[in-house]
């Protein structure tokens, strides 16, 4: 015991010297040190429990019940040692963030005395009580149990004193509550599907990995200057505030050099996501002044988001060592850029083939083609799944607007890439090819090379782009659970692929070749996607219009967008590819739209409160002020013939604040009056619509009102920090 609680004591104290006086020690001397993995398994399990538990981890199979009581004493023996007194099933419910209930290891033993206990049934599966948990009516009531169950594919980890298991999170009925669950079966399905196209080029793939490599956007406030601003700390955006004389308009933030206090903050939250076995690589200012971006390596998607989740919780928890407040809503501040989270998304195969990189010759490319081309075919044909997995109250604001990907889906491949695609086009004969031909052909996509050009000449403003190895889904927005994006996005593809293989299979059938079945169904895919192929800028007017004329969805409307997973299209694709169920697909609906609903709701009330409370009042002690010194002139001046043109600035300074302040109280009273008409809908999607339609206007209308006050007011009693301090404290 003495030598266990030695360890503990030592390692609690290493935990500060990662960093002394500024040196660090190497980061692979403790990266997942946090973190209960292979080796670490393989030290404290024994050798059966290791073998069951990576069997679990690499193949799907089940935990024995037996094995797991062996497997929850080694990594209580690990945790502890680390100083865990706690554990908790770790899960991604539908509301934003993780949650987490602590459970103590500690039990009753003999005689009344205390032991620390951790059962394998306690590993596996637990009930929390998570009755308010968001589940879209799946739970009523009366069984409101809920239960998570341990995802064996991610590791085990600690945080503070706590051991955290990563869990799934289902209803009684067996639905998902989670993005876990939907997304590891989203996974499944690609795996599945990929594997049985890549049968068709290499007999030894029997496992296709989806990977993800997201890059989180976010802004960094002063603390204080963030508990001064109400609505930031409530809704996670200013609803309020004039832009500043000087923000982003010199892009002199980007990429310059990172202020101190930043870098501090950075080495800090970079050193707890190594010791979480998070490979963060990547730190940069971002365009808007204050705002930065961090960028792991990427690694297989179901990791991915649970490290993304997890360094956005430990980035939030290091800021306020450092006095920062880290802001990951998609749009703070109006006027200025917001934040993405960037999904870079590929395909690669258990034998160790990126399925979306060119390869060195004609057979690879042929598989690069295929996948590539599926990918194309599965976007356009489910852009609004695509697009209604990233809609959100937040994200709305970004979306549309001239800095981030168009409320239209798009895919953008480069010109060597498209070029090879034309080329394709008119080769492939439709019908069997001569040897000729196919050498010709085979020349053809053997000329593709492995670094393309593009990788580097990239077109931001494409919500999908192809960038040489992967594609990358920016329409992603910066506070999301990246799973959403990657559920739809792998299922979409998976569904694709299946009917790849249909459709090549039936064409061997009739006789022809491999390959040229392969060319055939490809060539098709080629002509059928064409509309969703877009090379130019995504911000222009004139892709509005011409996305228009090829019939393209563009929905900027957040219910509308969201309606999109109610389609016979969407209930059929998750169904089919086992990954949601209908029931499943309706209930998630109804809590996207409930949550937008209530964030609308909550910056309708916040705002509401600071206009009359906040600015209402400071607008009248300034009005007064300015009546007391036209007052004291008319004694002084009165009698003077120029006394008019002597205060007529004052006076019609005292009419602009006093119509503000009229327009401001009549129409957050007209807001509270459509908000009593919506709270009164029991109709979820009527409710939200409502809620879009009827009081989210207000937020805009009423700021303005807001914004032209602050630039006359007396700045010495303007209550709010402003965007100029907001932006450029550091
Ligand atoms: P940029 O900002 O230029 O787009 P970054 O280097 O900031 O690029 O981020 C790129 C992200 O893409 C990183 O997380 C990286 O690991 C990831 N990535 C690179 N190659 C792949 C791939 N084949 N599949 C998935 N993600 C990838
Ligand atoms: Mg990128």
């Amino acid at each position: 015991m003495a030598k266990l609680r030695f360890t503990a004591l030592e390692e609690l104290l290493n935990r500060d010297t990662k960093k002394v006086e500024g040196t660090r020690i190497p980061t692979s001397d403790y990266f997942g040190e946090l973190v209960f993995d292979r080796p670490k398994m393989k030290k404290y399990l024994s050798k059966d429990a290791f073998e069951h538990v990576i069997e679990a981890v690499e193949k799907g199979t089940r935990i024995d019940r037996r094995m797991a009581d062996q497997i929850a004493l080694g990594m209580k023996a690990w945790a502890m040692e680390n100083g865990a007194t706690h554990y908790t099933h770790w899960f991604h419910p539908l509301t934003d963030g993780t949650a987490e209930k602590h459970d103590a290891f500690l039990t009753f033993g003999e005689f009344g005395s205390m032991v620390e206990s951790f059962s394998g049934s306690l590993l596996v599966q637990q009930e929390p009580d998570a009755s308010s948990f968001p589940s879209g009516g799946i739970r009523n009531t009366f069984e409101a149990r809920g239960y998570t169950a341990w995802d064996v594919s991610s590791p085990a980890f600690i945080v503070g004193s706590t051991l955290c298991i990563p869990t799934i999170f289902v209803s009684y009925t067996g639905h998902a509550l989670d993005y876990k669950f939907p997304l590891l079966k989203a996974l499944q399905a690609v795996d599945k599907a990929a594997v049985e196209v890549c049968q068709y080029f290499d007999k030894n793939v029997t496992r296709v990995i989806s990977n993800l490599g997201w890059e989180q956007e976010y802004f960094l406030v002063d603390e204080a200057l963030f508990q001064s601003r109400p609505d930031l700390v409530l809704t996670g955006r200013t609803l309020m505030g004039h832009s500043s004389a000087k923000d982003q308009q010199l892009d002199d933030h980007y990429f310059s050099s990172i202020p101190e206090r930043v870098i501090a903050f950075m080495e800090d939250f970079e050193i707890e996501a190594y010791r979480l076995g998070i490979p963060v690589k990547t730190r940069h200012n971002e365009v808007a002044p204050n705002q930065y971006e961090v960028a792991p390596i990427f690694e297989e998607t179901n990791l991915a988001n649970d490290h993304n989740q997890l360094v956005m919780d430990v980035m939030k928890r290091v800021a306020r060592k450092h006095k920062f407040h880290v802001l990951f809503h998609e749009k703070p501040f109006k006027g200025i850029n917001g934040s993405g989270k960037h999904n870079n998304w590929s395909l690669s195969t258990n034998t160790g083939v990126n399925l979306l990189s060119p390869g060195r010759n004609p057979k690879s490319n042929l598989q690069f083609l295929t996948f590539l081309v599926n990918v194309l075919k599965a976007v356009y044909d489910n852009q609004d799944i695509l697009l209604g997995s990233i809609m959100s109250a937040g994200n709305s604001h970004r979306l549309g607007a001239n800095e981030a990907p168009p409320s239209i889906i798009s895919v953008f491949l480069g010109s060597q890439i498209s070029a090879m695609l034309d080329e394709l086009e008119t080769r492939v004969p439709d019908k069997k090819m001569t040897p000729d031909e196919k050498t010709a052909l085979k020349l053809d996509i053997g000329k593709i090379p492995e670094i393309l050009l593009d990788n580097t000449d990239r077109n931001r403003t494409s919500p999908f782009a192809f960038t040489g190895n992967r594609f990358e889904f920016r329409a992603v927005g910066s506070s999301a659970n990246c799973a959403s994006a990657m559920i739809a996005l792998n299922t979409a593809v998976a569904n694709q692929l299946k009917v790849f293989k249909t459709e090549v299979d039936a064409l061997i059938d009739k006789g022809l070749k491999k390959d040229e079945a392969i060319f055939q169904v490809i060539k098709e895919y080629i002509t059928y996607s064409k509309n969703i192929h877009f090379d130019g800028d995504g911000y222009s007017e004139e892709w509005v219009k011409e996305a228009a004329k090829r019939g393209l969805v563009n929905v900027s409307n957040v219910p509308e967008a969201l309606k999109a997973y109610l389609s016979d299209k969407a209930k059929k694709l998750f169904s089919e590819n086992g990954v949601f169920t209908e029931v499943e697909l309706e209930a998630r609906t109804e809590v996207e739209l409930e949550k937008y609903t209530k964030k609308i709701q909550i910056e309708a009330r916040v705002l509401g409160d600071l206009a009359l409370n906040h600015i209402v009042p400071t607008a009248v002690r300034y009005m007064n002020t300015l009546i007391e010194n036209v007052q004291g002139l008319k004694d002084i001046f009165g009698k003077e013939s120029d006394y008019q043109e002597l205060v007529s600035d004052r006076l019609d300074l005292i009419k602009q604040i006093s119509n503000h302040i009229q327009y401001i109280k009549n129409k957050t009273n007209d807001m509270v009056e459509a908000r009593k008409v919506a709270n009164k809908i029991d109709d979820m999607e009527k409710k939200a619509e409502m809620y879009d339609q009827k009081v989210r206007p207000y937020l805009d209308d009423i700021r303005y009102h807001i914004d032209k006050l602050e630039l006359s007011v007396d700045n010495g009693i303007w209550p709010l920090p402003k965007y100029r301090e907001l932006l450029f404290a550091r």
